[in-house]
């Protein structure tokens, strides 16, 4: 298998490239040449696969440039760090089911995509012997995702900006607790938006990029993207086998059009008819559910939502929807982008209009639902949703079709957003096992100014 752009602009490169690459060097986002697709048969056979089993097997479609042994044993060291023998185990819960991802080292779905690029990078790096500096900035969660993934893992350091005191304290406790000597955790004197301001132009500077061998772990990654493919198909497979019925929809909350994407290409990956709707779940942040039920796809400001990691406006995954939205020409893919970023919007025909709403349901879900939904499902069920979870769970009950299983899924454990749900059912969430005691293991966080000469300084003082 091999990769392209959306954009057009370079020629065909094995998967291990495309990891090494991140975003494409002409801008766009990689895809594979043809996405890959499995018969009955295969399907059949996948059903007796462990999570790890399935995930090879899934995962060697995409990937034909890792020997057999390394990709399993690559996979088998990922998901050890999970505390579920299910990996993502699906749960009953009244009249949906829930695709619980949290199991993970930090307790939210970015963990199955990045234990996993984290352990691919340090092979590949080994291999060609090479090193890298991830720099990042983060408003919360994706941080300590990214620090697990690669925290005591040779030939990587890892700088991650946070602004100082103004992420949640359990947040904050999760990255600044990981000691391993690569990892270096910033906490500015600023805003979220300073951090990315910073990181941006410290990418920009390309001689200083080259330098240090900077890399970056955002979710246009294409390694996240895959290996998010694998959960829809392990779901599909378990709410197949328990209900007796090969059609299964599934509610997404979205944030940067990732998770989502990943069950567009898990449906194509699949033999018609296995997986249905996809359900498109936002919070007030609604551009997405603009975009499926109006056509219309133009940047908004920002409200802040209990739900933050889907706070955003410009998604950064769409671009690779777009691509086959526009039936697989890059050149309209690139001039749409390269307009959108002029003007902050995009208008699609009629018939485009028709194809979008044949992909995906849409739903944009009020603060006030979301508190209501977490509240309900306790009360009727007694299981307790995160705020993003909830907004997935709303959405998908209120698109969901007689007799057709509707898998929610489930991005992030309760107990990261406390305060949301306190306030919906009146007592905290139960703490996991791996938050407790947290404030009192050592920590390690440097403060310093929000500007880019003090990240640089630090960066020059320890690179690998
Ligand atoms: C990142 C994140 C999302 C959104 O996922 P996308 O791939 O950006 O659409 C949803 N919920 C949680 C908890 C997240 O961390």
């Amino acid at each position: 298998m091999e990769y392209i752009s959306t954009r057009g602009g370079i020629a065909p490169i094995p998967f291990t490239e495309a990891v090494m690459m991140g975003l494409a060097t002409d801008g766009g986002l990689l895809l594979p040449t043809r996405l890959p697709t499995v018969d009955q048969e295969t399907v059949a056979v996948w059903r007796r696969l462990s999570y790890q089993d399935l995930a090879f097997e899934v995962l060697s479609l995409f990937i034909s440039d890792i020997p057999p042994t390394d990709l399993h044993d690559l996979i088998l060291r990922s998901y050890a760090t999970f505390n579920h023998p299910e990996i993502t185990p699906v749960v009953r819960m009244g009249d949906c089911h829930i695709l619980e991802l949290f199991h993970g080292p930090t307790l939210a779905f970015k963990d199955v995509a990045l234990q996993f690029l984290g352990n691919v990078f340090e092979y590949l790096l080994k291999k060609n012997g090479g090193r890298m500096n991830i720099l990042g900035a983060t408003s919360g969660d994706t941080g300590s995702a990214a620090i697990y993934g690669v925290r005591g893992k040779e030939r990587i350091n890892i700088f991650i900006l946070h602004p100082f005191k103004r992420v949640s304290p359990i947040q904050e406790l999760q990255m600044t607790t990981v000691i391993d000597a690569n990892v270096f955790n910033l906490a500015i004197r600023g805003t979220f938006d300073d951090g990315q301001a910073i990181v941006k132009s410290i990418f920009n500077d390309i001689v200083f990029k080259n330098h240090h061998q900077l890399g970056a772990i955002n979710s246009i990654n294409w390694a996240r993207i895959v290996a998010q493919v694998v959960y829809y198909i392990y779901a599909f497979l378990r709410v197949s086998d328990e209900v007796g019925r090969s059609v299964i929809d599934f509610s997404v909350p979205t944030g940067n059009f990732g998770d989502i994407f990943a069950g567009f290409v898990a449906r194509r990956l699949l033999p018609e008819g296995s997986i249905g709707q996809l359900v498109l779940a936002t919070n007030e942040n609604n551009l997405l559910t603009r975009f499926v039920n109006q056509g219309d796809y133009s940047v908004g400001t920002v409200v802040q939502t209990s739900s933050p990691s889907m706070d955003i406006q410009v998604a950064s995954n769409f671009e690779r929807y777009l691509y086959y939205l526009y039936n697989e020409d890059a050149d309209q893919t690139r001039q749409a982008m390269e307009s959108f970023g002029k003007s902050g919007r995009l208008a699609f025909s009629r018939a485009l209009q028709v194809q979008v709403k044949k992909d995906f349901r849409s739903r944009s879900v009020s603060e006030g639902e979301t508190i209501e939904t977490i509240r309900s499902c306790h009360a009727k069920h007694g299981y307790v949703l995160d705020p993003h979870t909830a907004v997935g769970v709303c959405a998908g009950l209120a698109c969901r079709q007689v007799g057709v299983p509707m898998v929610c899924l489930s991005t992030a454990h309760p107990a990261k957003f406390g305060a949301a749900v306190q306030q919906a059912i009146g007592v905290q969430p139960q703490m996991p096992e791996t938050l407790v005691g947290l404030e009192r293991r050592p920590a390690r966080c440097e403060v310093i100014d929000a500007n880019v000469a003090a990240v640089r300084d630090f960066i020059e003082k320890h690179s690998i």
